[in-house]
């Protein structure tokens, strides 16, 4: 099983992510906690990475796209993987596809939707809760900016293959896992 999770920050990635990944007992693979473990353990990716984050804008697409080479070649990505929060840009896809060239193609994209004045409140409550540095307003906003700009058009991409199931994330946390693995069962079905 390979699934690409998507969708705007705050739409709810990371809770799902690890919900999904525990069901199929594929690990969930996401950028942003691999970058912030960087950041924490002061690495040289989290010093290189950092500058971006804090700013809100996308870590350069080399770095990003080595540090998931790196980490899809994991024995424990084997038996498949879910992907939060990556790819993130056009040059992404590109360097996932040949990632992929051996025959196992991603099986679905999850793409979560939310309003995007409920998307600021969750952020806005989650920089009380877990001092996330990227989690000002003004940084938000331009994380939302962002992925309308590079991310958001990915969805036509993977929707000309076929491969996107739209779940609206707003609700209960359990009721839009719910939604997401019906129309996982639908799509495999
Ligand atoms: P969110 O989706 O809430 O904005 P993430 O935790 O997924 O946050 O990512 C945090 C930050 O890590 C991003 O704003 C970006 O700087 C960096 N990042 C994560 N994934 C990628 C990616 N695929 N390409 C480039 N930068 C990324």
């Amino acid at each position: 099983m390979r699934i690409i999770l998507m969708g705007p920050p705050g739409a709810g990635k990371g809770t799902q992510a690890k919900v999904i990944a525990n069901h199929f007992g594929i690990p969930a693979i996401s950028t942003g906690d691999i970058f912030r473990a960087n950041v924490a353990g002061k690495t040289e990716l989290g010093v290189e990475a950092q500058r971006y984050m804090d700013a809100g804008e996308y870590v350069p697409d080399e770095i990003t796209n080595a540090m998931v080479r790196d980490r899809l070649a994991q024995p424990d990505a084997e038996p498949g993987f879910l992907l939060d929060g990556y790819p993130r840009t056009l040059a992404q896809v590109e360097e996932l596809d040949g990632m992929l060239a051996d025959g196992h193609p991603v099986n679905a994209v999850v793409v979560l939707t939310a309003d995007s004045e409920e998307l600021i409140a969750r952020l806005l409550q989650r920089a009380q809760i877990e001092g996330r540095a990227d989690d000002t307003e003004e940084v938000i906003r331009r994380r939302q900016e962002v992925y309308t700009e590079q991310t958001a058009p990915l969805i036509e991409v993977y929707a000309g293959r076929g491969l996107v199931v739209e779940i609206d994330g707003m609700g209960e946390i359990d009721a839009v896992t719910h939604r997401i693995f019906d129309a996982l069962e639908s799509q495999a079905g």
